[in-house]
């Protein structure tokens, strides 16, 4: 099977209401749809949903390098996607968004080609899971109502608290949630690089009376040597890195130095499906736990992380929430996945399983 063209096309989405982090304000954001065509008919689709602070990524870069790689692509076969990673890595360094949309339709095309959803192909056996939802930086009044919401009216198990800008905000914030979601809610926060070394053991010191789970990416993506330090004085609560884990190289030396429990791994600072196994497989000989996140994906992008996610059992958590930002409804991309509550379920399609009018 060969590669006869690739095509790409930028998507806005507009959030429902701004998303506030440690180091951002999202209001809207710019995505990258891509087909992949083969000469046997087989179409695949992928999406690079660029994050700038995380990977110096933009839509616009991301369709430069889309072109900058087709010459060393058309002519590959999608389904040697080892191969596939070489050839772009030849090409240019990092750009993880723009070889994840890649990747991701190169894996599209596999499972349409074996006649096996995406999932299966990976080696995954149920197709569902279990999904967190997201509260970002508001007011800790506002962020408790938030919580009742999603707890009580949306079925949501486990939720998600975006913290990181002040340290007795942040407690005060996740006191009142734990106080109107009560004892059997799972709540793990975000701190989304925001604190010092000193101010994140503070804060941690604090975490274990209210219960929470686990806290993501406390400090600087550089700082593995402190996040060690953390961990040994987290008091059972689980030490989480994000931007410190693009490659297998990150992920290699944060086992190595013990400085995580988890690790959040992203396609788009993977690169994809095929580097994020074997990420999650180094977290697994380490015995570091993995959950699957998102940046602003539609349901495209995210179909291909709820597959990862299904198929690796050390993948315990997810966190595939970005399509409830925005109007779903309005991207015109449908399939993938059902919604119950909390609970997604893959499509038993081929591929993906994504419709849409390209
Ligand atoms: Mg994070």
């Amino acid at each position: 099977m060969k590669i006869i063209s690739i095509e790409t096309k930028k998507i806005k989405l507009e959030l429902y209401k701004e998303l506030k982090i440690a180091y951002a304000v999202l209001k809207n954001v710019e995505n990258v749809l891509v087909k992949i065509t083969t000469d046997e008919g087989i179409a695949g689709y992928g999406e690079a949903a660029p994050f700038a602070p995380v990977t110096g990524e933009t839509a616009d870069t991301v369709t430069t390098v889309i072109e900058l790689l087709k010459p060393a692509l058309l002519g590959g076969n999608p389904l040697e996607i080892g191969a596939i990673h070489s050839l772009m890595d030849r090409v240019v360094f990092g750009n993880t968004s723009a070889k994840c949309a890649i990747d991701t339709a190169c894996y599209d095309i596999s499972g349409k080609a074996a006649q096996k959803p995406v999932y299966q192909l990976l080696g995954g056996i149920d197709n569902t899971v279990q999904n967190d939802m997201t509260i970002g930086i508001s007011t800790p009044e506002k962020m408790a109502e938030e919580a009742v919401f999603l707890t009580k009216e949306k079925g949501c198990r486990i939720i998600k608290v975006k913290a990181g800008i002040n340290p007795d905000f942040d407690i005060k914030a996740l006191r009142l949630i734990r106080k109107a979601v009560g004892g059997a809610i799972r709540i793990r926060v975000d701190a989304n690089q925001g604190y010092t070394l000193n101010s994140a053991l503070e804060t941690i010191k604090k975490m274990p009376a209210l219960h929470i789970d686990a806290v993501e990416q406390c400090l600087p993506y550089w700082d593995i040597e402190s996040h060690s330090i953390l961990r040994e004085n987290s008091n059972g609560v689980a030490i989480m890195l994000d931007e410190s884990i693009h490659t297998i190289h990150d992920a290699e030396r944060a086992c190595k130095a013990h400085a995580a429990d988890m690790f959040n791994i992203k396609l788009m600072k993977s690169g994809g499906i095929y580097q994020g196994l074997k990420i999650n497989k180094i977290a697994e000989s380490h015995n570091v736990k993995c959950m699957i996140g998102c940046m602003l994906e539609t349901r495209l992008a995210l179909t291909a992380a709820l597959s990862l996610a299904a198929a690796g059992s050390n993948i315990t958590d997810v966190d595939c929430d970005s399509f409830l930002f925005y109007d779903d409804d309005k991207t015109g991309i449908t399939g993938g996945f059902t919604v119950s509550a909390d609970t997604f379920t893959l499509a038993d399609n081929p591929g993906l399983g994504i419709d849409f009018e390209f």
